[in-house]
């Protein structure tokens, strides 16, 4: 479907109202976002993807699933994460900062909220396999975790360069069950594992659900996980007012992969103006070093994975092979969602080299005895990058815990005795 005919069907009657009604930064019923969004499928994904998109809102507004899927985010996932007034890194950047512990959530991420969620829905759309793609393991983790947990097949596609650096991830998923499929191809990273799923998907339409791991792929993946993730922004509302007498801060802060912990982080504020959203993408080994993941600095209009967003790609639209020292944020494109907060000026999108998030997460774990993910680090090195004031209130989305990292901080170590 090409974006000038979606863009007619949009402007008839019904679409029109359905947009009136909506905040600024809620896809329509196309799934677009300003110009970014839709769906750009091959054929014989229409009758999956239009399935999900018919009936997803349906389901996740029934009663009988909004129990359930509670339930298991309050007991299984552990929900609500802290809001942690962080003393000691406050002091340090003259402000008042809050971690939201996302990194305390069960399998130490945020991508439990997602495919918990998700796995409910493939249930009640009666699938009984699912699939994922996974790049630094979290996902194909939280993806195995839930079908443990619901006893369904699980297959995993990851890039074969990931398995070798996240070896302790794909040891959690084969024994939760899952079965891991390396993906040969390309970079051998997230992105040709995405490819090898959507091939997966397309020979297996009918009993297969696909769990897309972040806020990409085709409508409705970017709004559905955004609305799963969106209860870190809900509860950090409350958390909030109960810590400081106010539900809305100064400043909100995380890193971006595709940009589901950053959706969920920002999604209850989109429309609060006094809220500033800031996204930290991974700039590697600079942002143009030839070896970096700054996607909204590098990248052009282009359709990646099912949605046209902002890609990192060549003169003549060969993608760009991503890098960063953190496998999550390794992706050469970003959500729709994100790329539509950077084209209209809603979100501040800074980036952070591999060094800087290196420096950034040696000292959270000596300030505050917390050792971030790599990607989580990116965020926290923001703060080196804006101007504080001391009664502004920051929050940060604390996306992962590093034990996952240990190897790469362990190497760092090593090389260098003074961090
Ligand atoms: C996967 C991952 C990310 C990046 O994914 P988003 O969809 O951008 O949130 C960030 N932090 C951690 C800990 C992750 O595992």
């Amino acid at each position: 479907m090409s974006y000038h005919i979606t863009r007619k069907l949009e402007e008839q009657g019904s679409a029109a109202e359905y947009k009136l009604s909506r905040s600024n930064f809620v896809p329509d019923e196309n799934g677009y976002y300003g110009r970014f969004g839709g769906a750009y499928i091959p054929e014989m994904l229409h009758r999956n993807v239009e399935e999900l998109r018919t009936r997803y809102l349906e389901i996740m507004h029934e009663p009988s699933f909004q129990g359930e899927y509670q339930q298991l985010l309050h007991d299984y996932v552990g929900r609500p994460t802290p809001l942690y007034f962080a003393e000691r890194l406050s002091r340090q950047y003259g402000t008042q900062i809050f971690l939201k512990r996302e990194d305390l959530c069960h399998t130490g991420a945020h991508k439990v909220n997602n495919t918990v969620g998700q796995i409910l829905l493939a249930l009640r759309l009666g699938k009984k396999r699912i699939i994922a793609e996974t790049g630094a393991g979290q996902h194909g983790v939280a993806t195995a975790t839930v079908c443990a947990l619901k006893g369904i097949e699980c297959i995993v596609y990851m890039g074969e360069k990931d398995i070798e650096r996240q070896a302790p991830n794909v040891a959690r998923m084969k024994m939760l069950g899952a079965k891991v499929i390396p993906a040969t191809s390309g970079s051998k990273t997230l992105k040709d594992a995405t490819n090898e799923a959507i091939r997966d998907w397309i020979n297996n339409p009918h009993d297969t659900h696909y769990i897309i791991g972040s806020v990409v792929g085709p409508h409705p993946y970017p709004d559905m996980v955004a609305r799963f993730q969106s209860v870190i922004s809900k509860e950090v509302r409350w958390q909030l007012k109960e810590k400081t007498g106010s539900e809305l801060p100064g400043k909100v802060i995380a890193c971006v992969g595709g940009g589901s912990n950053a959706a969920g982080a920002f999604y209850h504020f989109l429309d609060e103006k006094s809220v500033e959203l800031i996204a930290v993408e991974a700039a590697g080994e600079g942002v143009h070093s030839g070896k970096s993941a700054a996607t909204t600095q590098l990248g052009r209009d282009g359709v990646l994975h099912g949605s046209r967003s902002l890609v990192m790609q060549t003169e003549d639209g060969q993608v760009v092979e991503p890098h960063s020292i953190s496998a999550g944020l390794d992706y050469p494109g970003i959500g729709p969602l994100h790329a539509h907060l950077f084209d209209s000026g809603r979100g501040r999108f800074l980036s952070a080299t591999d060094e800087e998030a290196l420096k950034a997460a040696f000292e959270v774990a000596k300030l505050e005895g917390i050792i971030p993910a790599l990607e989580s680090a990116h965020a926290f090195s923001a703060l080196n990058q804006l101007e504080l004031k001391k009664e502004e209130t920051i929050v940060i989305c604390l996306s992962g815990r590093g034990d996952k990292d240990l190897a790469t901080y362990m190497r760092v170590m090593e090389q260098n005795d003074e961090i």
